[in-house]
């Protein structure tokens, strides 16, 4: 955390002692490109697997890009329609007309979207895989690299990993997810005494969104503060008023530090506050962010960050997922 950051927390703490009760520790992971190794805490690094563990794979329906060339007849259609427009918009007009509407409507009507750049319609179809996808890494933690993180007893590696294609809704998620799957392994690295050698390839090598590039992590614990959101509205309309530092903070500025992190709040910052509730009925609680650029440079979420949610009853329920 900044000094700077960390002195306008202090203040705005001692303006609402309150809020204490909702702090929590975040560990921000801070990923930077570099050449981890198995044995290596890491960001889309290598796994310390064991050989003769299978390795996860995913089978749900994926939502695949599908691009269809125009025909030469609606190309020329719409070559017209942008004459028309720019016409138009040299008179000072840019308002469609119906009739030139009406051409992008017939031409999308496949559900796609048009692409007048490679004259394409672009559109995402369900596919579902022949053969279980091979889900890449994501995430590896030693717990000799996260200071004051829990460990259940026994384990001391925690590895995540991702199924590199969206899903729409896949089980267990909630209506409106949109994105890749998560599976998480924890275990002893003692345990691993034949280290998997090779690791199963993503399917494809061209993905400029999921595939992270490799990086090192240098975890720091920062304070964080829960989204407005989930205040209690008396407390919330107090820290509105709120401004720190120079005046131009505020509340919403401290809250939900951003970045790739384990515990610490989750943002709502694009739905609004969504109630993340795990099969047993318990309301989950953040585990672990996964942010779009940086480093990674993944894209997830439109540019945002993937959050995952463990049951606090028993980390072995099914994890939820959210974007925002
Ligand atoms: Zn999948
Ligand atoms: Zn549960």
């Amino acid at each position: 955390m900044t000094p700077e950051r960390s002195s306008l927390v202090a203040e705005l703490v001692d303006s609402f002692p309150e809020l204490r009760e909702h702090f929590r520790t975040a560990l921000l992971l801070e990923p930077q490109p570099g050449e981890p190794g198995p044995h290596d805490s890491s960001v889309g690094g290598p796994l310390l697997w064991p050989a003769d563990e299978e390795w996860p794979v995913c089978s749900e329906e994926h939502r695949v890009d599908h691009r269809e060339d125009l025909s030469a007849e609606d190309r020329s259609a719409l070559e017209r329609v942008r004459q028309r427009r720019a016409e138009r918009r040299r008179s000072g007009n840019n308002v469609l007309s119906e009739e030139d509407a009406a051409v992008y409507d017939r031409i999308s009507a496949r559900g796609g979207v048009i692409d007048m750049a490679s004259w394409q319609v672009h559109s995402l179809r369900p596919e579902a895989p022949a053969a279980g996808v091979a889900m890449i890494p994501v995430l590896q933690l030693f717990a000799r690299d996260v200071p004051g993180v829990e460990w259940p007893e026994g384990t001391d590696l925690l590895q995540v990993l991702w199924c590199p294609n969206d899903h729409d809704t896949p089980p267990g998620q909630g209506p409106y997810y949109f994105g890749p799957t998560v599976a998480l392994r924890r275990r002893s690295a003692g345990d691993v005494r034949d280290a998997l050698a090779a690791p199963p390839a993503p399917r494809r090598t061209d993905d400029r969104y999921y595939l992270p590039r490799p990086c090192t992590v240098a975890p720091v614990e920062t304070p964080d503060l829960p989204d407005r959101d989930e205040l209690p509205p008396d407390l919330r309309e107090r820290v509105d008023q709120w401004r720190g530092g120079t005046g131009r903070t505020e509340y919403r500025d401290l809250g939900c530090v951003q970045g790739w992190k384990l515990g610490g709040w989750p943002t709502w910052c694009v739905t609004d506050l969504v109630k993340i509730d795990c099969v047993c009925s318990a309301r989950m609680r953040l585990f672990l962010t996964i942010d779009s650029g940086g480093g990674p440079g993944l894209v997830v979420g439109r540019g945002g960050r993937l959050q995952v949610f463990q049951c606090p009853e028993d980390i072995g329920h099914p994890l939820r997922l959210n974007t925002q």
